[in-house]
């Protein structure tokens, strides 16, 4: 069988050791233990090198990663989650995209710098994050210098978390459920909850509360909780958790958007946007916990 690592010889230790989490894989939760480099597909369906959907300055993410240049994001294709529910599902499910080397990733980061981002936003890296540091060094060589944003859906292991520091400066988890019962059904992750809660841990534990200077989010974590009709997403919990565990000062997005989308409709309970009483409830509940909530 064929290998198709690149030539790692000149990358550091760490990502070394990341390429070797891939193979076998055991670089989330999943841990499939497929041998990535020559192949072989896990749950996420993506080999060794990511496939990129869109390159490109978004102004739809939070203000304070936008700014006037837009956050750079970086979509990529495959997902170690099944949500659903997906918004996304063209690219985390049906894998739209091209693949891409190391070197070509640096360059779209090279890219977007140029063009006046603000951030540099990978947008679902769990899978792929051993291409992403190794282009995050590269790039860093050509002098890229703008803060790395990791947009997760937050199935993440702390084993990996703990080798991305110093590469990463914003941690952008979901928290997506509380209640394992519902992971398993929604996400097909019945351990997302002690999973989720342990990675959002480890990401404070690397940076701390989010940093705002002139606007700009420059380090730190900013938790997104997608709000679900019947308080699914365990919207309250969460809350708790952020207050009492994580810290006080904790920065949350609380997001209205949700509607059903993909394979929703099969979910009677999920077959609905959260009425604006649900919304307002969870909001109302972060800032009387003190929280730093996101407009
Ligand atoms: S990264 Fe992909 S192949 Fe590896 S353990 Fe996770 S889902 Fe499986």
């Amino acid at each position: 069988m064929t290998f198709l690592s690149p030539d790692l010889n000149s990358f550091s230790q760490t990502v070394q050791q990341l390429w070797e989490l891939m193979n076998p894989c055991t670089l989330c939760p999943r841990k499939c233990k497929v041998y990535r480099s020559k192949g072989e597909l896990g749950f996420c369906s993506i080999a060794c090198l990511p496939v990129v959907s869109s390159v490109g300055p978004h102004f739809g993410e939070e203000s304070v990663l936008v700014g006037t240049g837009g956050s750079g994001t970086i979509f990529f294709a495959g997902c170690n989650l099944g949500c659903v529910f997906c918004q996304n599902y063209d690219i985390s499910h049906l894998r739209h995209g091209h693949k891409v080397t190391i070197e070509k990733l640096a360059q779209s980061m090279l890219e977007l710098q140029d063009y006046g981002c603000c951030n540099i936003n990978f947008v679902t890296p769990t899978h792929v994050i051993p291409a992403i540091v190794a282009a995050i060094e590269l790039a860093r060589k050509e002098g890229m210098s703008l803060p790395t944003v990791y947009n997760t859906g937050g199935y993440d292991l702390v084993e990996t978390l703990k080798l991305l520091q110093g590469y990463i400066d914003i941690y952008m988890p979901d928290m997506k459920y509380f209640d394992s019962k519902v992971a398993q059904k929604l996400s097909a992750a019945p351990d997302y909850p002690q999973i989720n809660s342990a990675a959002v841990k480890e990401m404070h534990r690397q940076v701390g509360d989010l940093r705002i200077e002139k606007g700009l989010a420059t380090r730190g974590l900013l938790v997104r909780n997608l709000v679900l009709p019947e308080n699914l997403a365990g919207s309250f919990e969460i809350i708790d958790f952020l207050t009492e565990q994580i810290s006080p000062k904790t920065t949350i997005n609380i997001m209205d958007q949700y509607r059903p989308c993909y394979k929703a409709s099969s979910y009677p309970q999920i077959n609905r946007r959260p009425t604006f009483e649900e919304i307002r409830c969870v909001r109302r509940y972060a800032v009387e916990k003190g929280l730093a909530v996101l407009n």
